[in-house]
C-alpha cells in the first residue's frame, strides 16, 4: 500500500505555493471555498478547504511512504523528497543571548555542583555495571560446572554489559553537570546558550578529573595487569570526549528549548500538540506560512499520524506563543550483507515556525497531545 502511495504523492503540487496547473476559474472558486470555510470559523472546514485548493491529498502516504524504504539508496532518496516537499526551517524563536549576572552565579555554583554529582553517578552506573558483570560471570561458571562444556551465550552478554554499561557512565558523567549547570541557570533567566554550554564543558571536565584523582588511591587489582599500569590512549581519549561531547549536548539542546518570553521575563510552558500524517504535516506547514491558525487547528483534526509534530510555547503570563512543526522519520530496513540483521536510520528537522497570538494560541491549546477527543 505505501509503495503505490509513494508513486502517487510525487504527482501532488508541492505545498510551496506554486499551483501551476490550476485553471484560474478553479482557482476562483477555491478561493470563495475557501473564503466561505473562514466566515464560519470551523477548523476541520477550513483545513478542508485549504488542502482541496493547494492540492494536498491527505488519504495518500499517511507517514510519508517511510514503510516503503527497502536501503539506504530509497531512504536518502525518501529525505531528499521529504526535505523538498517541506524544506528545513529555523524557529522563530530565537535566544536573546542575555545572561543576568545572578544567572551566571547560579550556573557556576550549578558547575561547582555538578563535578561531584557527575562524577557519583558515573560510579553509581558503573558499580550497577561491574555488578552485572560479576553476577554474569557466576552464571557462567555454574554452567560451565554443571554441562562441563564451554557455553559462550555469557561471556558475549557480559561482553556487551561492559559496553552498554561502560557508555552509559560515560554519558552520566557529562549530562549530569550540564542538567546541574541548566537547571539553576534556568532559575537565573539565562537565555546565553554559549556559557551555558562553556559552564557545562567545564563541570563535566571536572567530574572526570576527580574520578581520576580518586583511581590511584583505589584497590584495581580486579583489573587485568595492562590496564593497571596505565590506560591505552585511546581509552583516555574516550574518557575525555564522551563525557564533553554528552554535557555540551545537552546544555545546548536543554538551552535553546527553553523558549523565554522577553517582554514578561518569564519561561514559556511547552505543550506538544496532536501528530499529524505526512499529508497533515504538509496541510500545517502551508497553514503556519500563511499565518492560518483556523486550518493550523483543523490539519490536527483531520489527519492524525506520526511523522508532523507540532511544539505549543506559551507565555503564561500574556497568553502569546510560537509554534514549532518538526518532521519525525524513521526507517528500517534488511542490511543486502546480514539479512538477519537489520539497518536503521532516522532523521528530523523543524518544517515551518511561527509567532501565535493569545487569540489563537487558546485554539491551538485544546489539540494538546494525549487529550480525550
Ligand atoms: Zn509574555
Amino acid at each position: 500500500m505505501s509503495a503505490e502511495g509513494a508513486s502517487e504523492v510525487t504527482t501532488v503540487t508541492p505545498a510551496d505555493g506554486k499551483h501551476a496547473s490550476a485553471p484560474l476559474a478553479k482557482r476562483d472558486a477555491d478561493q470563495s471555498l475557501r473564503a466561505s470555510a473562514l466566515s464560519t470559523s470551523d477548523p476541520e472546514t477550513t483545513a478542508k478547504a485549504v488542502s482541496e485548493s493547494h492540492g494536498i491529498v491527505l488519504a495518500h502516504e499517511p507517514n510519508g511512504g517511510q514503510s516503503s524504504v527497502r536501503n539506504r539508496d530509497q531512504w536518502n532518496e525518501a529525505v531528499r523528497r521529504w526535505k523538498k516537499e517541506l524544506p528545513p526551517v529555523q524557529s522563530v524563536y530565537q535566544p536573546s543571548g542575555r545572561l543576568p549576572p545572578k544567572a551566571l552565579a547560579l550556573m557556576i555554583l550549578g558547575g561547582s555542583l555538578g563535578i561531584p554529582a557527575g562524577a557519583a553517578s558515573a560510579a553509581a552506573v558503573a558499580g550497577i555495571t561491574a555488578l552485572l558483570v560479576y553476577l554474569l560471570g557466576a552464571v557462567f561458571v555454574a554452567i560451565a560446572e554443571a554441562l562441563d562444556v564451554f557455553v559462550c551465550c555469557p561471556l558475549v552478554l557480559m561482553i556487551i554489559v561492559v559496553a552498554l554499561g561502560g557508555l552509559a557512565a560515560l554519558i552520566a558523567w557529562g549530562c549530569v553537570p550540564a542538567m546541574c549547570v541548566v537547571s539553576l541557570g534556568r532559575q537565573g533567566k539565562n537565555r546565553n546558550v554559549g556559557v551555558s554550554v562553556v559552564v557545562s564543558a567545564m563541570s563535566a571536565l571536572g567530574a572526570v578529573l576527580v574520578l581520576a584523582l580518586l583511581v590511584p588511591s583505589l584497590d584495581l587489582d580486579f583489573l587485568p595487569g595492562s590496564l593497571r599500569d596505565g590506560l591505552p590512549w585511546w581509552l583516555i581519549l574516550l574518557l575525555l570526549i564522551v563525557p564533553l561531547v554528552a554535557a555540551c549536548g545537552t546544555a545546548l539542546g536543554e538551552t535553546v528549548e527553553a523558549k523565554f518570553c522577553e517582554t514578561c521575563e518569564v519561561f514559556m510552558d511547552k505543550k506538544p500538540l496532536v501528530e499529524l500524517s505526512y499529508g497533515g504535516a504538509r496541510l500545517m506547514a502551508l497553514a503556519i506560512k500563511e499565518a492560518d491558525f483556523l486550518a493550523v487547528a483543523g490539519a490536527m483534526e483531520i489527519a492524525k499520524g506520526n511523522v508532523g509534530r507540532p511544539l505549543l510555547f506559551t507565555c503564561p503570563e500574556c497568553h502569546s506563543g510560537c509554534l514549532d512543526l518538526t518532521m519525525a522519520f524513521s526507517a528500517s530496513w534488511q542490511r543486502p550483507d546480514k539479512p538477519e540483521q537489520n539497518e536503521e536510520a532516522s532523521e528530523t528537522w523543524i518544517a515551518a515556525s511561527c509567532s501565535v497570538p493569545p487569540k489563537s494560541v487558546e485554539v491551538l491549546r485544546r489539540f494538546r497531545k494525549g487529550r480525550a477527543s
